[in-house]
């Protein structure tokens, strides 16, 4: 395609997209198709020779459009908003024009430059301390651009964990760092995103996931008991990280609470997830969720989920941009420039050296909505999930399960007085899955308070209250269907297409369950009894002290105890312990965290931390196939 063509093509790919639009509610929001449709409709290998543009995009119109689950549809209520602000999309389009990777000052000046007042524009409309704005006369702090919340927790998890083991390296300096590395403990509450417990499993340290109150919101009381049992033991807390607007329930932890507790324990990190709620704090009267902002450490906000702009876009801030550098920084001569000592050079803040010039669409974004904009679309969308609220519990049949205070409710049909909570919850499962199979809505699933219960969040960025009404009438057909049973009068036919709905949905809420946060849905996780000290669960215990260390190494307790509270401990390494150390008998286990079997083997006899059965994951119980 020369320059020519593009012009063109170009042009017509913007009309392409806003009859997409324009047309998406002519669509089903979720495509009816099964895992490999693809494959029998494409060639099995690239093209020798180059195609007619034609040709691809007509592709794009038979082949791909039926397998897209369309986010932006009026009636996609799952998950939360996935931003497409036409001027972040232009945004995205001359970032890929200019086509420049600005993983230095000097890679590509305006890169960085931008970024940085980006990042201070929207830390000083969302609220945050100076200390976390770059500009700011005598701050070390300042902002980034990460592909994703789950990124700006691990980089935050890495820092911290570069200052837990420094400090314990200076306390105990013939120590091996590894040694000390099994020491360092994190914390979050069960409602965090799993992407912490991701960020823990890369950086080998234990996480301990505590429990919230009623309403999901972790509390300064329960997080102090579990760091001082804890150091107790002999364990080492580091980092904590603290979600404002969980994404099962929308629930925000206490941070006026948590911080002064952070605070007490010696260069802990505190960390604050806000990864959808944040971008409401452009709005005056949802900043109160911010107390206790000033504890923090790092906040994340995307505003691809809540600002309308397009993935990929998570600005992370710190108040030390140097302990975030330091552990992340590595310095080939290639990479030097003359600058980098007065610049800032993105490539130490993050994972990737490459970065886009994503600051561009943000910035579009902020000129072409202004702040006024932008609060008035959040402000729609949470009165929309009021409005929605109202409905549910004017309905008798339903209940409201989560404090509404942003676009979020969970909700669930409460049963009959003789129902089984187990009976409450299929039926709940069956409702949404039939609702998903249709085709004419699109939700997701989430566990509150031990309970299953339908997220339906406003999505959709011109959605209005005819919306609202015309899912809540679908919601109710579909359960005055299942309470009431099948219409006596439809013929044959429609019981035919019924089962096939049904059939359809079974296999569908398998694919629903495999693209949501596996959290949402699996109560297992949040059931599981706390870990026996013996069990293989139990990380590996350290080697025993070298010639070289032995002092230091005895001075610290290497056996961490059983914790009392009850509260989970992740030690994601003893799945790979497990995998490697054994070869035979292959059982079928539940794995904590994906909602499919997997195997891992069984144990030889006698090899360390094999013992059968014994694994707190072996004794989670598998909740039933949904
Ligand atoms: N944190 C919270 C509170 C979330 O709701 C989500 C996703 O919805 C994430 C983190 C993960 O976001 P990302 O996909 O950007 O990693």
């Amino acid at each position: 395609m020369d320059v020519e063509e593009f012009r063109i093509r170009g042009k017509e790919m913007v009309d392409y997209i806003c009859t997409y639009m324009n047309t998406l509610k002519t669509r089903r929001v979720t495509p009816s198709v099964e895992p490999g449709y693809l494959r029998t409709t494409l060639p099995a290998e690239a093209p020798i020779h180059p195609e007619p543009w034609d040709d691809v995009m007509s592709d794009v119109e038979t082949k791909i459009m039926p397998g897209v689950t369309h986010w932006q549809h009026p009636r996609f209520h799952a998950y939360f908003p996935a931003g497409n602000g036409y001027p972040s999309i232009l945004g995205d389009m001359l970032s890929a024009g200019i086509g420049c990777i600005g993983f230095s000052w000097a890679a590509s000046p305006a890169c960085t430059e931008l970024e940085i007042i980006m990042l201070d524009w929207m830390g000083k409309a969302i609220g945050l301390p100076p200390a976390f704005l770059a500009l700011e006369e005598g701050s070390k702090g300042g902002g980034v651009i990460q592909g994703s919340a789950s990124e700006c927790v691990l980089v935050c998890m890495l820092a911290a964990r570069a200052v837990g083991i420094k400090r314990l390296k200076h306390q105990f300096p013939t120590v091996d760092e590894g040694l000390l590395l099994s020491k360092l403990i994190a914390y979050c509450s069960k409602e965090a995103h799993s992407g912490v417990e991701k960020a823990a499993m890369i950086s080998f340290v234990k996480l301990r996931i505590l429990q919230t109150d009623e309403n999901g919101c972790l509390r300064g009381q329960t997080l102090k008991e579990a760091m001082e049992e804890d150091e107790e033991a002999g364990l080492v807390p580091f980092f904590v990280s603290t979600t404002l607007g969980t994404t099962s329930c929308c629930s925000f932890d206490n941070l006026p609470e948590i911080g002064p507790i952070v605070r007490k324990f010696s260069r802990v990190w505190l960390h604050v997830d806000a990864a959808y709620a944040g971008n409401a704090f452009l709005c005056p009267e949802h900043k109160c969720h911010l107390a206790g902002i000033e504890y923090a450490d790092s906040f994340n906000t995307n505003p691809n989920k809540l600002m309308l702009t397009a993935f990929d876009c998570s600005l992370l801030w710190v108040t030390n941009r140097y302990l975030l550098t330091s552990a992340l920084v590595v310095d080939p001569l290639y990479l030097q420039h003359c600058y980098d000592h007065t610049a800032i050079d993105y490539r130490h803040w993050g994972i990737p050296l490459s970065r886009r010039f994503r600051s561009l669409k943000l910035w579009f974004m902020l000129r072409s909505y202004g702040i006024s904009g932008l609060q008035k679309y959040i402000r729609r969308h949470c009165e929309l999930a009021k409005y929605f609220e109202k409905l549910v519990k004017k309905d008798e049949r339903f209940e409201v399960c989560n404090q509404v205070k942003l676009g979020l409710v969970c909700f669930r049909l409460v049963g009959g007085p003789e129902e089984t909570p187990q009976q409450v919850d299929d039926l709940n499962k069956k409702l949404l899955t039939n609702v998903n199979a249709s085709g004419k809505l699109h939700m997701v699933p989430a566990s509150v308070r031990d309970q299953f219960v339908i997220r339906f969040c406003v999505v959709s960025q011109h959605a209005s209250r005819e919306d609202i009404e015309v899912a809540w009438d679908i919601i109710t057909d579909f359960a005055t269907e299942l309470i009431e049973g099948p219409d006596k009068e439809r013929d044959l036919n429609e019981e035919r297409a019924r089962k096939h709905r049904a059939a359809l949905a079974h296999k569908r809420s398998f694919f629903v369950r495999m693209v949501s946060d596996p959290k949402i849905y699996n109560p297992a996780i949040n059931k599981t009894p706390p870990p026996q000290p013996t069990s293989p669960g139990t990380p590996p215990q350290p080697a025993p002290a070298t010639p070289d260390t032995p002092s230091d190494a005895d001075s610290i307790r290497l056996v961490p105890s059983t914790p009392k509270q009850s509260s989970w401990i992740s030690w994601p390494l003893a799945f790979f312990f497990q995998s490697v150390d054994n070869d035979a008998n292959d059982l079928p286990l539940r794995f904590r965290h994906l909602d499919t079997m997997v195997r891992l083997k069984s144990p030889h006899p006698g090899r360390r931390g094999s013992t059968p059965g014994a694994s707190p994951e072996r004794r989670a119980p598998s909740p039933a196939p949904h």
